[in-house]
């Protein structure tokens, strides 16, 4: 299979409403510009450095998503461009984020991301812990920070019983974090869930947002 029909495929099966992220992490500027000429516009890398090196290298118009770990240090190399930073999981790298967008008068678009599998791998606050730094209020003080809404990544397994109840449960929280937290706050609206082999049953369950790689530009090389 090819780029563009792989893309055709994905998007006869994720409806208008949900915005798909291409996921292009490890693959060469050449393969993200086939899905540019195919029309996609949002690509998604995890490491700073190659994100920051396709920005130079491909047209302007392309909105950055940053869906790896953050490390604090490095948030400055992505402010001046990047349009949504999905995984942000301390209340540390926040207050880091509002302090380096501050420098050059930008605000950050980011998503908080929350556990939601059963592996202890995967990063993320816990709905306690993020329904206590909520409540804490500090979060409202970071004046360049956008809190654009979830971000969470589902068990890796095969038991589609368990994924589905996962996504489910991080919908039901957005939506209590949204109306109890958020109601006057037009920005919290996304909910980044759903890779390449689980999107289908995230949209299903509410998600706003896919984040696929695979299935766009097969697998991934990682030496
Ligand atoms: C790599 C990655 C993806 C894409 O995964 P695929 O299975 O290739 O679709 C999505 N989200 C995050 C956070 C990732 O790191």
């Amino acid at each position: 299979m090819s780029i563009p029909s792989n893309i055709a495929l994905l998007r006869s099966k994720i409806p208008e409403n949900v915005k798909l992220v291409c996921v292009s992490k490890f693959h060469a500027s050449e393969e993200i510009m086939e899905a540019y000429n195919a029309g996609e516009r949002i690509f998604g890398e995890s490491k700073v450095q190659e994100l920051c090196s396709k920005f130079d290298n491909l047209p302007k118009d392309i909105q950055w998503h940053f869906i790896g770990h953050l490390q604090t240090n490095k948030i400055k190399f992505i402010v001046p461009f990047v349009t949504l930073i999905h995984g942000v999981d301390s209340l540390k790298l926040l207050k880091e984020i509002d302090k380096a967008a501050a420098k050059p008068g930008k605000t950050v678009n980011c998503l908080l991301q929350i556990h939601i599998a059963k592996e202890d791998t995967k990063f993320g606050f816990s709905e306690d812990e993020l329904t206590g730094v909520l409540e804490s209020g500090e979060i409202a003080t970071f004046q360049n920070i956008n809190i654009c809404g979830l971000m969470g990544m589902a068990t890796f397994t095969s038991n589609q019983n368990q994924v589905r109840k996962e996504f489910k449960q991080l919908k039901t929280f957005f939506d209590k974090i949204k109306s109890t937290y958020f109601a006057d706050n037009n920005h919290f609206n996304e909910l980044s869930m759903g890779m390449s082999d689980d999107f289908e049953l995230a949209i299903e369950e509410g998600s706003t947002m896919a984040r696929i790689g695979t299935a766009i530009f097969g697998l991934r090389n990682y030496t």
